[in-house]
């Protein structure tokens, strides 16, 4: 099968990702706008959140984006743009739990009355996960992971944040379509970034809205929702072969810009998370008996093992651990032969 190459479809989004500025609101495909939203911490500057008109004038967002003061100031000067305001939401969609997706939905909803939608899954992992710290950090995987004593307390401390998120009022599953009038957006389910993760594919514009599955320069990390029963690693890289069958859409990601070559991507995408496993394999090919620290500290970190601290710590092992399990099962040994 011949893929699309990767080409980016919006020369100003790529323009300002490269610059590292949020691009200005613009129309694509069918009657859709991105609108760019602020995050903190600069690391990753902007969300693109998505609207689109209904038949009967309604607007639907994919991704209201971080709740940071003034984010509803930014979200009415880009609905500007297509003549419309807050006053016109209808519903509120998001991709994934995660702060820079859902965070803003809580505010909107408020000031608008519109519903917030949400897969199945990923409802229930924010009813689950509220006022509790998220699942990875807890202290039993700490001691599962063999951290040496000397090391415990920075990670406990970042065990211990709270995480706060709206909950759904209508749930979605594979397959549906979102309660959007005169418009046919499906919902494709792609579990790996998060267990209740979804795609947007609005089937007559020819668009796939990937949220966090499939970014144009970023990988996204795995398995950072609610504890699933699956090997996280082992969905995301099912969920990208899935989309790499709509290869004809043009990509419309959560962070930096549109692109064309959906299947060339989420292959480059499989293959990075694949080299860190088969570098997990060979060192537990190694030792067998390595605990997931000692395992971690044989790994090359681009910022070098020794200078890990804190969230960063937390991070390393968890993706160390969730690799670890996923060279054990069937589809592991199958992906690494
Ligand atoms: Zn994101």
């Amino acid at each position: 099968m011949t893929t699309r190459p990767f080409e980016p479809t919006s020369p100003a989004q790529h323009a300002a990702a490269t610059a590292g500025e949020p691009p200005e609101p613009e129309e694509f495909a069918g009657g859709w706008w991105s609108i760019p939203v602020p995050m903190p911490g600069g690391h990753i500057p902007y969300n693109l959140c998505y609207t689109v008109r209904d038949e009967t004038g309604g607007v639907h967002l994919i991704d209201p984006g971080w709740p940071m003061t003034g984010h509803l100031d930014e979200l009415e000067r880009g609905l500007a743009h297509m003549g419309a305001d807050l006053a016109s939401i209808r519903t509120i969609t998001a991709t994934h739990l995660h702060t820079d997706h859902l965070g803003g939905a809580g505010d909107l909803r408020a000031a608008t009355g519109a519903q917030v939608v949400l897969h199945r899954e990923e409802d229930r992992a924010v009813r689950e996960m509220a006022g509790r710290r998220p699942a990875h950090a807890a202290s039993d995987a700490i001691d599962r992971w063999e951290v040496p004593a000397d090391r415990r307390l920075e990670l406990d401390l970042h065990a211990d944040e709270r995480v706060d998120r709206p909950e759904a009022d209508t749930v979605v599953d594979d397959g549906d379509l979102l309660p959007i009038p005169g418009r046919s957006i499906r919902v494709v389910h792609t579990p790996g970034h998060t267990t209740g993760h979804i795609c947007l594919r609005d089937e007559d514009a020819g668009v796939l809205f990937t949220g966090d599955l499939l970014l144009p320069t970023i990988h996204p990390g795995i398995g950072l929702g609610a504890p699933g029963t699956t090997n996280p690693l082992a969905d995301y890289l099912r969920s990208l072969q899935r989309v790499a069958a709509f290869d004809d859409d043009e990509a419309a990601p959560g962070h930096e810009y549109r692109f064309h070559g959906i299947a060339a991507r989420a292959a480059t995408t499989a293959e990075h998370h694949l080299r860190r496993s088969r570098e997990v394999h060979a060192v537990l090919q190694r030792d067998r008996a390595h605990s997931v620290w000692e395992v971690a500290s044989e790994l090359t970190w681009s910022a070098g093992w020794a200078n890990l601290n804190g969230f960063f710590l937390m991070s390393a092992l968890a993706q160390t651990a969730m690799h670890i399990d996923f060279v054990r099962t069937d589809a592991g040994a199958a992906a690494l032969a």
